[in-house]
């Protein structure tokens, strides 16, 4: 092969050259993956993700020195008792060179697909989010005037800011929950030129998380034993495992996988009840029963997805088999009681993601499910809002369109068509 990647499907094998393809032509359901021609990593001379641009879908790069910084701990790890702990740090921490300014990893995906966009799609981004994600794009945007449709509830508007003025983002705020605002979503790419991310489905998505890994068995010297990260679609936990494979056809960081921990927060937690009970499929009223009042009740609200791809091939059930993987849920307390134990002893601010993420680690240590010794990495998902407040402004995206849930498209389509036309598209660096 000559190009640099080319997809390939699970399921019946097809290769596909990209096209910003998120689904296989043919119909079928696994996560289409992206092979690349180099199997020996060479890291290139960038400050933030694209120096791992190598195994991201993309062939140039943008000016960004965001991306996942590991380090080995040493107040937390003597806590624990743990000699190899290394912590993943995706968020904002300049005293650690973490420049995530957006404060969540869900910014290493936001900057490899905005350039896929403008690469191999040419069209613009929609993306529906309860938060992280939303913000990670506009941040990308405010960067580099790459334009964007963000979808959140009306609810979720004051979690999107960004440390820079933004001029190309379309925000529609949807009355009603999340479920209503990727419907509202989903129908805004009815329109010319407006394209899904693609969540799971996206090897831009996937490739970009899938550098913490990357990192952290660079940092480390060697592919970790174990691997812990909190998860609500589990795409982070997909994009691990997708990581060290390949870092395993590299030839120099060991031959074995690191074993997933991914953790839940209770009492929403249907892919930790469907792992426990040995089944591929996610059976609502018996793994997430009761879910529209569950997912207000927890300490990390981005972790309540309700459609996680759990069952498809190469998805989160296949990514758990694969390494001997585990799956834990965390109680609210524990997440509160683990944050203040991690702020304490490392001396960052942390998303309550991963608090739940370092409360899975601290039950792990307690069951001896993890070795003394063993080589750990720990990912802190998001973190920083503090100290990003000290340093930078902070600029609220302001809503172009507010909607009702439920309402039918017709009456803005005219307005966001020539939103589209005439004020963002293909007029960006
Ligand atoms: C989105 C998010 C997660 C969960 O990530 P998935 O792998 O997509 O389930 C964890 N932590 C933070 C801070 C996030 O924003
Ligand atoms: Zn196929």
């Amino acid at each position: 092969m000559t190009e640099k990647y080319i997809l390939k499907c699970p399921d019946c094998g097809r290769r596909i050259p990209d096209r910003y393809t998120n689904v296989c032509p043919e119909g079928c359901t696994g996560l289409i993956r992206a092979y690349y021609q180099k199997t020996h990593l060479q890291i290139q001379n960038y400050l933030g993700v694209f120096r791992f641009s190598d195994w991201l879908p993309i062939e140039g790069n943008l000016p960004s020195d965001a991306g996942p910084v590991t380090y080995k701990s040493e107040t937390f790890a003597k806590e624990l008792g743990l000699s190899n702990l290394y912590i993943s740090f995706s968020g904002y921490w300049p005293e650690r060179g973490a420049h995530i300014e957006s404060c969540s990893f869900k910014e290493l995906e936001a900057l490899p697909t905005t350039v896929r966009m403008r690469e191999k799609g040419n069209g613009i981004l929609q993306i529906s989010s309860a938060g992280n994600t939303g913000r990670a794009f506009c941040q990308v945007s405010a960067l580099t005037g790459a334009p964007v449709v963000v979808v959140v509830p009306e609810s979720s508007v004051d979690r999107l800011w960004t440390t820079a003025p933004t001029k190309n983002v379309c925000l529609i705020t949807v009355e009603g929950d999340y479920t209503d605002s990727i419907e509202f979503g989903n129908t805004v790419c009815t329109i010319p030129d407006i394209v899904a991310e693609g969540g799971a489905r996206n090897v831009a998505r996937r490739d970009g998380m899938g550098t913490v890994m990357l990192d952290g068995a660079i940092t480390a010297g060697r592919l970790p034993d174990s691997y812990f990260q909190a998860v609500g679609s589990g795409t982070g936990g997909i994009a691990a495992w997708e990581a060290a494979m390949r870092l395993i056809g590299d030839g120099r960081f060991g031959a074995i996988l690191p074993r997933l921990h991914l953790a839940q927060n209770e009492p929403f937690a249907p892919m930790t009840n469907a792992w426990k009970d040995g089944r591929r499929e996610i059976i609502p009223d018996k793994d997430m029963p009761d879910a529209s009042r569950t997912v207000n009740q927890v300490y990390s609200n981005v972790l309540t997805n309700r459609h996680p791809p759990y069952s498809v091939r190469g998805g989160v059930y296949d990514a758990l088999s694969a390494t001997g993987g585990t799956m834990d849920s965390i109680t609210n307390a524990q997440a509160a009681e683990a944050e203040q134990h991690f702020v304490d002893a490392e001396d960052i601010d942390i998303d309550p993601a991963a608090s739940v993420c370092v409360a899975s680690l601290i039950k792990a240590v307690e069951a001896d499910a993890v070795g003394k010794d063993d080589c750990i990495l720990l990912n802190i998902t998001g973190g920083g809002y503090k100290r990003v407040a000290e340093d930078k402004n902070q600029y609220p995206v302001e809503p172009s369109f507010r909607v009702k849930g439920g309402a039918p498209i017709d009456e803005i389509r005219r307005d966001i068509e020539s939103w589209a036309n005439t004020h963002a598209r293909r007029n960006y660096a």
